[in-house]
């Protein structure tokens, strides 16, 4: 029930401006196609992606001799389906066993201030207690003390230990101590998160490559997967920060906030399909269980209903 609610947030409105597009219109033609570019730009599909969905329609509108309006819907659904990644990983939060992910699980947290990162971390590890696994956070984004005030006070909201030394210490210190008691209390999870500063491209890959060496120093395959969060109400400026962190470090999964509320809904089709990498949680909401494990067909649904 929290799924249909939560991707019910998510709309695009893309099936209502294709609706209206239609209205009067039989074939799919070339008129309706132009229509249809303007329909996915403007939901923030992305130019190239939408440009390749174009493509694809086309093929099968030329293939087929005659395509009627009624089939479009159906058609753009399958279309935006190929594009967008399989997430086979699933969601860790509740199927750690069946996953037979290695203890302590080591998730670093990136992206840049604002995105949403600190409450993603604080809806994860809600999820991952709930489920019954122990969680540690570092707060290792040390250069804003909102941040590290923030993830101390999702831990005590759900209960789980906070490694901080404050602000403006050595993020990577952090990380060690975090990882370090991790291994000690038994954890499940070893949430970090750091800091994005983007205006500083090389002191962030320095910073981000100096966590993951320290961590290392503890548990030498540390972290096992480093997630990007990115707000989708960004629209193109989310792509634009994923073009960016990818370019600094290996990124390995995603989260897309802010989806509930926005009709920008679209960007994850293009982020999915230009960056190839799975998105594993979409955020539409601030409070802690707004956060849902991004399932592919279900997201098509919402796009268009
Ligand atoms: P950080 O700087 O990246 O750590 O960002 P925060 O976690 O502090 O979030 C910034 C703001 O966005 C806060 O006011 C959050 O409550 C809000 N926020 C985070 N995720 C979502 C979401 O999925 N939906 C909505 N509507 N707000 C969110």
């Amino acid at each position: 029930e929290s799924l249909d609610k939560g991707l019910e947030k998510s709309k695009t409105g893309i099936f209502d401006k294709l609706t209206k597009a239609i209205v009067g219109k039989s074939e799919v033609d070339e008129e309706v196609l132009d229509e249809l570019e303007e329909i996915l730009i403007s939901s923030d599909v992305g130019v190239d992606t939408t440009v390749k969905i174009i493509r694809r329609i086309e093929a099968r509108v030329a293939r087929d001799k005659y395509t009627s309006t009624s089939e479009l819907d159906r058609i753009l659904r399958e279309e935006v389906a190929a594009l967008l990644q399989e997430n086979n990983s699933q969601d860790v939060t509740n199927s750690f066993e069946t996953q037979n992910l290695p203890k302590p699980y080591v998730l670093m947290v990136v992206g840049v201030n604002g995105v949403g990162k600190t409450t993603t971390i604080g809806k994860l590890a809600h999820n991952f207690s709930k489920n019954g696994k122990k969680v540690v956070l570092g707060a290792a984004d040390t250069f804003r003390a909102a941040a590290v005030d923030q993830l101390k006070l999702w831990g005590q909201r759900v209960g789980v230990e906070v490694i901080d030394h404050g602000m403006n210490t050595d993020p990577s210190s952090v990380a060690y101590d975090a990882v370090k008691k991790g291994v000690e209390v038994g954890a499940d999870v070893i949430i970090i998160d750091t800091a994005g500063r983007l205006h500083t491209k090389v002191n962030l890959m320095n910073e981000l490559g100096k966590i993951k060496r320290v961590m290392q120093k503890v548990l030498p395959e540390a972290p096992h997967e480093v997630m990007l969060v990115l707000d989708g109400s960004t629209g193109q400026n989310a792509v634009i920060q994923a073009r960016e962190f990818t370019r600094v470090t290996d990124v390995n999964s995603l989260a897309i906030t802010k989806l509930d509320g926005t009709a920008k809904g679209g960007v994850v089709i293009g982020i999915s399909d230009e960056f190839k990498i799975p998105v594993k949680y979409i955020g539409v909401g601030e409070k802690m269980e707004d956060l849902q494990v991004f399932n592919k067909m279900a997201f098509v649904e919402s796009l268009f209903q």
